[in-house]
């Protein structure tokens, strides 16, 4: 399988330089050239098999030239043998046709550990003796602690997080600082999550220091990320009936990962009716997709911050099908919205975005009530993102077909106060992580300013 960038001028990669590399070098994003087909034969051999096996059969052309066999089924093992339910994202019935797609039994309780478990492996496995990676990200909650958690401890790789200090909340900031790997270091930085992503962006912009220090990033722009997000569609759809039946998700979003994997779940052959692109207040896929108005606006701090977002990195990978796949039209598309923050959809292309995706802007007084509405009627504690998904879900469903499954992208103990707010009832963290609150915390703290960080990582080299 050969990888191209959405903007059309970096060299073409196989599976192993598309994970190592991220982004692209021309400031686009990796792709496969073709979609692999799932045909109505193996969707109905995937109805009764486990989630790693469908894991497999799902990934398994996309990786070709990489990985043997054997190796994606060792990867696969290892990324979810310690998630904590036997089906690794289990389908939970609410009514009739709303149904729940649990993606947070992973270690960190989101649906980030999903991709991110695997994503440590292929770094692991792709990283010769001597290589060496130095992952710098910035994270307002859950990337960090995915992203620490699959890469505590492996050979060759250095991690530093950066979180904007007493910005995060404190499960959150607990499970990042509380692990004890020697290659995990955690920094605080004095200023706002937008401060530490512009932190991370001036380094990865001094190639000098990029080249000497290896940089490399986990945020969802990596395609191995989507890869590994395509499965559950697939997971969930032959459950529901896939290939003899339609399926549609409710998809909470911010950075449009999570729902451009259904999309190429959709472009495989799943038989999906549609995908609701779910957004909070902070509504610019909302906009872009109802009336092709994609501009940047500014962040409103929400109850639910995952989905806290100016500009969805991913849609990137939309908009390039949506220029008829010519990386010339889409990279010139990019530059003056990279000018001007606007980017006009036409009709045309929202005509052909609107035959499978449905857009819908949730604020916070119906997420509350999508929440009690869960909680009263079918005794099920969701978190506010997985709210905001079953919000748009139940408001949209006459024009979904299908069984609707909403992807429940947190666990709510993760999110305990907006959680007790809206259902009387405060969630307890599972057992095995209980321990967070009795595990010493480390963690740096750095002012909002780029030699400085660069002095500090090289410091830990
Ligand atoms: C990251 C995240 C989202 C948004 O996912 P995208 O892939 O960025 O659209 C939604 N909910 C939770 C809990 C998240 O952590």
């Amino acid at each position: 399988m050969q990888y191209l960038s959405t903007r059309g001028q970096a060299p073409i990669l196989d599976f192993k330089g598309a994970t190592l590399a991220g982004l692209a070098t021309d400031g686009g994003l990796y792709l496969p050239a073709s979609w692999p087909q799932l045909s109505p034969e193996t969707l109905e051999g995937l109805a009764t098999a486990s989630y790693a096996e469908t894991a497999f059969t799902v990934m398994r052309p996309f990786v070709e030239g990489s990985l043997t066999d054997a190796e994606l089924k060792t990867l696969i093992a290892a990324a979810y043998g310690n998630f904590g339910h036997a089906a690794v994202t289990p389908l939970v019935q609410l009514s009739d046709r709303h149904w729940l797609l649990e993606l947070f039994h992973g270690p960190t309780l989101a649906f980030k550990d999903v991709a991110l478990q695997l994503l440590g492996n292929f770094f692991g496995h792709f990283l010769g003796a001597t290589d060496k990676l130095t992952i710098v990200g910035a994270t307002s909650g859950d990337t960090g602690s995915a992203a620490i958690e699959a890469v505590a401890g492996r050979p060759g790789i250095v991690i530093h997080m950066l979180h904007p200090a007493g910005r995060v909340s404190e499960v959150q900031r607990r499970q990042m600082t509380t692990v004890a790997a020697p290659n995990v270091h955690n920094i605080a930085v004095d200023g706002s999550f937008d401060d530490c992503q512009a932190l991370v962006k001036a380094l990865f912009n001094d190639s000098a220091f990029r080249t000497e220090q290896s940089l490399s990033a986990v945020n969802s722009i990596n395609w191995a990320r989507l890869l590994a997000q395509i499965v559950y569609y697939v997971y969930a759809g032959v459950r529901l009936g896939a290939p003899h039946r339609q399926v549609s998700f409710s998809v909470p979003t911010g950075n449009f990962g999570d729902v451009f994997a259904g999309y190429a779940a959709y472009k495989m052959g799943l038989p999906i009716a549609k995908l609701v692109v779910a957004t909070n207040v902070n509504d610019i896929l909302a906009r872009a997709l109802n009336e092709g108005d994609y501009s940047v606006g500014t962040v409103a701090a929400t109850a639910t911050p995952s989905m806290d977002i100016q500009v969805s990195s991913n849609f990137e990978r939309l908009l390039f099908d949506l220029h008829g796949r010519s990386g010339a039209a889409l990279a010139a598309a990019m530059q003056g919205f990279e000018k001007s923050g606007k980017l006009a959809l036409s009709a045309e292309q929202r005509a052909q975005a609107s035959a499978l995706f449905l857009a819908e802007r949730v604020d916070e007084t119906r997420m509350m009530q999508a929440l009690q509405w869960a909680y009263g009627e079918t005794g099920q504690l969701i978190d506010p993102h997985s709210a905001v998904g079953l919000a748009a879900a139940r408001r949209r469903e006459t024009e979904l077909g299908g069984p609707i499954v909403t992807l429940a992208t947190a666990h709510p103990a993760k999110f305990p106060d907006a959680v007790e707010r809206a259902s009387g009832f405060r969630p307890l963290l599972p057992r095995r992580v209980a321990h967070l609150f009795d595990r010493q915390e480390r963690y740096d703290r750095l002012p909002a300013d780029a030699e400085a960080l660069k002095t500090y990582i090289r410091s830990k080299a």
